[in-house]
C-alpha cells in the first residue's frame, strides 16, 4: 500500500460524501444561490467525516474551474492542496486541542482580517476539537463571527457540541449548525466493499462484517483497519485474516463462554478465561464481543433480525435460543454494561471478566434464592415468583432444584397454597443487586450494603440529587461498624466533596433500605482498591445470605442445609 486507503479515498467532491448527503446537498445549494453562512458547526461522531466535508466545502469555494454543479473539480491547484491538508493561502485548518487558548484565537481572529488571496476565493478556517476551546478563546472569536470580514468562512468541528454550548452558548446562535450521523454497519460494509473492489481486492462477506463492526461508525477507522490487514499479507482478505491483524477472538470461543453459562459450570469460567488470556487477548475487546454475543443472542430469542451476524455465528445462536430466557440475557447485558466503565479503568481486568461470568453462571442459582428470601420476607412481597416469566424451557442445572422447596414455601405461605404450587424462577425478577427497594428494611452489612449500592445510589437519584448520586456511583462501599457508621471510599477530593454534599440524603437512602444505619463517612481511598467491588463476588452474596437465612429462622435450618449443599456442589 503505497497510500493508506482512508487518505486514498476521501471525498473530493459533495456527492461522494454519501453518508452524509443531508449536509452535503445544503452546503452544495448553498454555493449555488451564494447563500454561504460565516460560520459552520459540524457536529458528529469521529470518523463520520467532519474535517473531510469542511475540506470539500473549502474546495468548492475555492476551486480554480467553477464547474457548473458548484463541485469542486478535484485536480487543480487548490482543490489537490486543500484535499491533502497541505499549506494553502487560503485554507487554514487549526487542531483547537492545541490551540485552545486565548492568544490563539486572538492570532486566528487578526489573520481572519485579512482576506482571501483573489477576489474569487474565500478564506476558511477549519477548527477541529473545537470543543477543546477555552472559554476565554470563545469570547475572542465572537467578534470575528458577530462581524464576519468578508469572504471569511469559519468551519468549527465538533465531536462534543454540548460542550461548545457550555462554554459559549452565544457561538451557537452564530454559527450554522449540521448533524452529521453516525455511521452505520451497512454503510461502512457498502464503502469498504467499494474501496476494495477499486483496490482490485476480494473479501469474504464475514470478513466484511467483522471490520465494519470493529469500525464501529468510523469510516476512517474502517478504512485504516482495512489498510492493517492488508499490511500482514496478500491476496483476498479472509475472516480468519480479518482476526489476525485486529486480535479478535474467535465467534466460537464466545459461543463456548455461553454454553459455559447456559449450563451453569461456573467453576470452568476460570480455566476458559484462562486459556483466552494465554493468547494475550485484550480484554476490553473480549467485553465487548461477549456484549456483542448476548445482544444477538436476545435478539435472536425476542424472534428479531440481527444485521451483520456472520451466518456461522447465527446458526449457533439460533441452536442455543431455548437455554436462554429474554430476562436472563437482559440481566446479563445489564450487569455488563454496569461494570463497563470500572472494566476500562481498572488493572484487574482479567478478574472482572472471571467474575462477572461467574455471576453469569450462578444468575439463576442466585434468583432461586432470592426467591426463598421474599418468600422469608412474609407474604405481600413475593409479587409472584412466576410471573412475567419468559423462559421456554426451565434452566438444566439448578433453578428447578433451588426454587422449588415448598417445605420453605409452605412454612411462610399456608395461607396461599396456590402460590407454591410451580414457583418457577421469574425470568424477569430482578438479580441480587439491582432488587427494588423492599419494605422490610434489611440487616446493614458490608457485603449487602455492596449488592445492594446501585440501590442507594438509584434512591439518592430520585431524591433530586443527581450529581450525589453519580458520585457515589464512583465510589465503593468501603466497611460497616458496629455502632451503624458506613464508611465510603473514594479515590478522589472532588468526589469526597460532592458525596460530603449529600450527606444528608445519602444517609436518607441507607435508612430507606437498612435498618440500624448511624451515619456516612467518607474516606480517601488508593487508587486501585476501588477496582473490584464486594457485591461483584456472587459467593460471598450467596453465602452471606446463607448465613443471615440461619439466623433469622432456625426452623428452616435444616432446609438451608440442604439448600447450602446443592449451591457449593
Ligand atoms: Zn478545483
Amino acid at each position: 500500500m503505497s497510500l493508506a486507503l482512508a487518505r486514498k479515498y476521501r471525498p473530493r467532491r459533495f456527492a461522494d460524501v454519501a453518508v452524509q448527503s443531508h449536509v452535503a446537498t445544503t452546503l452544495k445549494n448553498a454555493i449555488a444561490n451564494d447563500r454561504i453562512a460565516h460560520a459552520y458547526l459540524f457536529c458528529g461522531p469521529r470518523g463520520t467525516g467532519k474535517t473531510t466535508l469542511a475540506r470539500v466545502l473549502a474546495m468548492a469555494l475555492n476551486c480554480e474551474n467553477k464547474r457548473p454543479d458548484h463541485e469542486p473539480c478535484g485536480e487543480c491547484e487548490s482543490c489537490t492542496r486543500i484535499w491533502a491538508g497541505s499549506t494553502s493561502l487560503d485554507v487554514v485548518e487549526i487542531d483547537a486541542a492545541s490551540n485552545r487558548g486565548v492568544d490563539d484565537a486572538r492570532d486566528l481572529r487578526e489573520r481572519a482580517m485579512y482576506g482571501p488571496s483573489g477576489e474569487n476565493h474565500h478564506k476558511v478556517y477549519i477548527i477541529d476539537e473545537a470543543h477543546m476551546l477555552t472559554r476565554e478563546a470563545w469570547n475572542t472569536l465572537l467578534k470575528s463571527l458577530e462581524e464576519p470580514p468578508p469572504h471569511v468562512v469559519f468551519v468549527f468541528a465538533t465531536t462534543e457540541p454540548q460542550k461548545i454550548a457550555q462554554a459559549a452558548a452565544p457561538v451557537l446562535s452564530r454559527v450554522q449548525r449540521f448533524d452529521l450521523k453516525r455511521i452505520g454497519p451497512a454503510d461502512v460494509r457498502e464503502r469498504l466493499s467499494t474501496v476494495l473492489t477499486a483496490e482490485k481486492v476480494g473479501i469474504e462477506p464475514d470478513a466484511l462484517g467483522m471490520l465494519a463492526r470493529a469500525a464501529d461508525g468510523s469510516m476512517r477507522d474502517a478504512l485504516s483497519l482495512a489498510d492493517q490487514v492488508l499490511s500482514l499479507g496478500t491476496g483476498d482478505i479472509t475472516a480468519s485474516r480479518v482476526r489476525d491483524a485486529l486480535g479478535l477472538v474467535h465467534e466460537d470461543e464466545y459461543v463456548a463462554l455461553l454454553d459455559v453459562i447456559a449450563e451453569h459450570r461456573a467453576g470452568d469460567v476460570f480455566a476458559s478465561v484462562g486459556r483466552l488470556a494465554d493468547f494475550g487477548i485484550d480484554f476490553g475487546l473480549l467485553l465487548s464481543g461477549l456484549a456483542d454475543t448476548l445482544r444477538a443472542q436476545l435478539a435472536i430469542v425476542l424472534g428479531g433480525a440481527v444485521p451483520d451476524l456472520s451466518d456461522h455465528l447465527r446458526e449457533a445462536l439460533d441452536v442455543r435460543k431455548e437455554r436462554f430466557a429474554s430476562g436472563d440475557l437482559l440481566r446479563m447485558l445489564t450487569m455488563l454494561v454496569e461494570i463497563e466503565p470500572h472494566f476500562r479503568r481498572s488493572g484487574q481486568q482479567q478478574l472482572l471478566f472471571e467474575t462477572l461470568l461467574v455471576r453469569f453462571a450462578l444468575l439463576d442459582r442466585t434468583i432461586g434464592l432470592e426467591e426463598i428470601l421474599r418468600g422469608l420476607d412474609g407474604p405481600g412481597t413475593t409479587g409472584g415468583s412466576g410471573g412475567g416469566g419468559t423462559r421456554r424451557e426451565p434452566p438444566p442445572v439448578a433453578a428447578p432444584r433451588l426454587s422449588s422447596p415448598p417445605m420453605m414455601s409452605d412454612a411462610k405461605r399456608i395461607s396461599e397454597p396456590k402460590a407454591t404450587a410451580a414457583p418457577k424462577v421469574a425470568a424477569v425478577a430482578p438479580v441480587a443487586d439491582s432488587a427494588p427497594v423492599q419494605k422490610k428494611k434489611k440487616t446493614l452489612d458490608l457485603n449487602r450494603l455492596a449488592e445492594h449500592w446501585d440501590d442507594v445510589v438509584e434512591h439518592v437519584r430520585a431524591s433530586g440529587r443527581g450529581m450525589v448520586a453519580s458520585a457515589l456511583n464512583e465510589a465503593t462501599p468501603a466497611a460497616v461498624s458496629a455502632a451503624g457508621v458506613v464508611s465510603i471510599g473514594v479515590t478522589s477530593d472532588a468526589l469526597a466533596d460532592a458525596l460530603q454534599s449529600g450527606n444528608d440524603s445519602i444517609v436518607a437512602a441507607l435508612r430507606s433500605i437498612f435498618e440500624g444505619v448511624e451515619k456516612v463517612a467518607v474516606k480517601a481511598m488508593t487508587e486501585g482498591t476501588s477496582a473490584v467491588r464486594p457485591r461483584l463476588t456472587a459467593e460471598n452474596v450467596i453465602a452471606d445470605r446463607v448465613a443471615t437465612l440461619r439466623k433469622r429462622d432456625p426452623m428452616l435450618n435444616a432446609a438451608i442445609d440442604a439448600l447450602d449443599l446443592r449451591l457449593i456442589e
